[in-house]
């Protein structure tokens, strides 16, 4: 028999014979009848693969959070948080706080499909290719009964507000209560995705803890994983997303890096639209009542979450944000008591070692958020009129500038770098490339992703101003030459004046539009080195440039659009005959 056909009597039996189970699975609950067929054939499919000893088939309700929420509590995965109302610790087996981007994969028949021409010899870090039978054959191995002695979770889930024109929907099936729980507060979870699906396509997506019992590692906080056989793999031409190993948020969560960024890029790129990592803020004329929506692409550590909890320090703007994960850990700390550590040790200001790991992070809905737009559950979405990149880029490169044109921004986009301290593997600080804050999340290959943004422009589009920011210049004593923070607001003033058509403050340089001298509100700062903040040094921008060039060569090759090129060649001229 087939395999397909062993599928097929599967889901036809369950018709035919038995109601509360699948196969010999029992249904813990929920009316497996009432799903989809081709959800059907999904679930079906991986129960037997993956031989959980019961399927729960999730609604979204209140009740069910309570239940699993007490689940986690008895078993000691969750503990109470006595000050706050509705708030839970959880400590995760320490081996297991991050995204695991080496053993990340994209698997395609075609390998440039899904990575660029990189240079011979380079190590390309735009997304790791495996073909698809080879990655079919290990998950086929690597999930064989890793759900064994487990229940297996049923997840509807919505990104975006369920039936929304521009939502997608995705099931998840996990081993993991948790994933479930977390599930429900960054996604929407709801029974109501049975019928908004019908028999539309959806993402699949498989995720397992990979701690089938009898256990053959030791559990440590209650929190099972398997970190030495992580696997995070996409096929997104079959929209399929096989997560193992973690249950650390991107790589157990797979609604978010997965689905939202690397399988939605591919989505995009199919139907025509960009599903990028930015956050999308309003801002309010509160004399006009004009608002505008600016969208915005940082690195890792470049502010954005500062920049989306702006508090302005001029009038005249009031400022909401639409879109962001907020990430961050709260500690209140009592001089005598010490507060417990993030392993779960009692820590006092003199422990040697950090009371929160860096990777820390809490999970709350966005409706709690105190500026959340009331416009963010709008299924028809808010108009960009502004994209901004920018990076952490300490000297040389201004403090706003705006791009030429669209595809002039797209290369910008394309070059974009900053600099990083994050990663455990570079002593000191260096200038990483991040192009489009899109590294580490590229879903297809990056050259034909660039493509993909210059086809968004087309006669009769009014397409979003793109802007480069950098708050992170500093001068020769390393101070920084801008205040930043809520006076970032002054950029975003001058960005939205730039939107509205304001020709009067900006004069043209070799990299792109710079605010015209005095056209940034300075009101109550005190000095600022305006021609410092500005400046373009013609060296570091020639260095600069070769280095983007050089990036560009090596690691997109030939998939780099003739356009980039030739803009690219265009700025270096310019560069070249400054004085
Ligand atoms: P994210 O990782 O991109 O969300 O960045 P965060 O908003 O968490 O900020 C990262 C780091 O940059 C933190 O140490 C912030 O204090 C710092 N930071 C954020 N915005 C500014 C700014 O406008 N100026 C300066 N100098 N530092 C900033
Ligand atoms: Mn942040």
């Amino acid at each position: 028999m087939t395999q397909q056909g062993e599928e097929d009597d599967m889901v036809y039996e369950v018709h035919e014979i038995v109601v509360q189970k699948l196969g010999h699975v029992p249904i813990l609950k929920g009316d497996f009848h009432y799903l989809p067929k081709h959800v059907q054939k999904f679930v079906a499919f991986y129960a037997q693969k993956c031989t959980p000893r019961a399927i729960y088939i999730c609604d979204g309700s209140h009740e069910e959070a309570e239940e699993i929420t007490h689940k986690l509590i008895e078993r000691g995965t969750l503990t109470k948080l006595k000050k706050y109302e509705n708030c839970y610790i959880c400590r995760t087996d320490p081996a297991d706080v991050a995204r695991v981007e080496a053993r990340t994969w994209i698997a395609t028949d075609d390998k440039y499909e899904t990575v660029p021409h990189v240079r011979q010899g380079v190590k390309g870090i735009l997304g790791q290719w495996k073909e698809t039978n080879e990655m079919k054959k290990e998950v086929d191995e690597l999930f064989s009964g890793c759900m064994a002695g487990r229940t297996m979770y049923v997840i509807p889930f919505s990104m975006g507000p369920v039936g929304g024109p521009l939502s997608k929907i995705g099931v998840q099936l996990t081993d993991s209560n948790y994933v479930l729980l977390c599930m429900r507060i960054m996604t929407r979870v709801s029974h109501d995705i049975w019928s908004v699906l019908g028999n539309n396509e959806f993402v699949k997506c498989l995720h397992t803890m990979g701690c089938p019992r009898p256990v053959q590692r030791k559990v440590i906080n209650h929190w099972p994983c398997n970190p030495e056989k992580i696997i995070i793999t996409h096929f997104p031409n079959e929209r399929l997303i096989c997560s193992f190993g973690s249950g650390y948020g991107g790589n157990s969560l797979l609604g978010k890096k997965c689905f939202a960024l690397r399988i939605a890029s591919v989505i995009a790129r199919d139907e025509g639209w960009l599903a990028e990592h930015m956050l999308i803020m309003g801002l309010t004329n509160t004399k006009t009542g004009k608002e505008t929506f600016i969208a915005a692409a940082f690195p890792s550590a470049c502010g954005k979450t500062n920049l989306a909890m702006i508090k302005p320090t001029i009038p005249g703007y009031e400022i909401r944000v639409v879109g962001k994960y907020f990430i961050e850990t709260l500690f209140t700390y009592n001089k005598h008591m010490g507060i417990t550590s993030w392993l779960g040790k009692r820590w006092k200001r003199d422990s040697p070692t950090p009371a929160a790991h860096p990777n820390s992070r809490f999970c709350a809905p966005a409706s709690q958020c105190p500026i959340i737009h009331p416009k963010w559950e709008d299924a028809e979405g808010v108009p960009i009129s502004a994209i901004i990149f920018g990076g952490r880029r300490p000297t040389g490169v201004p403090l706003v500038f705006e791009t030429f044109s669209w595809d002039h921004g797209v290369m910008v986009g394309a070059c974009v770098k900053s600099e990083s301290t994050a990663a455990a593997e570079f002593k000191g600080k260096k200038i990483m490339h991040d192009p489009m804050a899109m590294r580490p999340f590229m879903g297809y290959n990056f050259g034909k992703y660039l493509q993909h943004w210059l086809d968004m422009d087309q006669p009769g589009r009014k397409l979003p101003k793109i802007f480069h920011v950098n708050w992170f210049r500093v001068d020769e004593n390393g101070k920084f030459l801008w205040p930043g923070f809520g006076d970032n607001i002054r950029v975003l003033d001058w960005i939205i004046r730039r939107c509205e058509g304001d020709k009067s403050i900006a004069v043209e340089s070799p990299i792109g539009y710079l605010p015209k001298k005095g056209s940034i509100n300075l009101d109550g700062l005190g000095e600022i080195n305006w021609d410092e903040l500005f400046s373009l040094p013609k060296h570091y921008w020639e260095d600069d440039t070769r280095e983007s060039r050089r990036f560009l060569e090596d690691q997109v090759g030939c998939d780099v659009p003739q356009i980039i090129w030739d803009h690219l060649k265009s700025q270096e001229q310019k560069i070249q005959a400054m004085k």
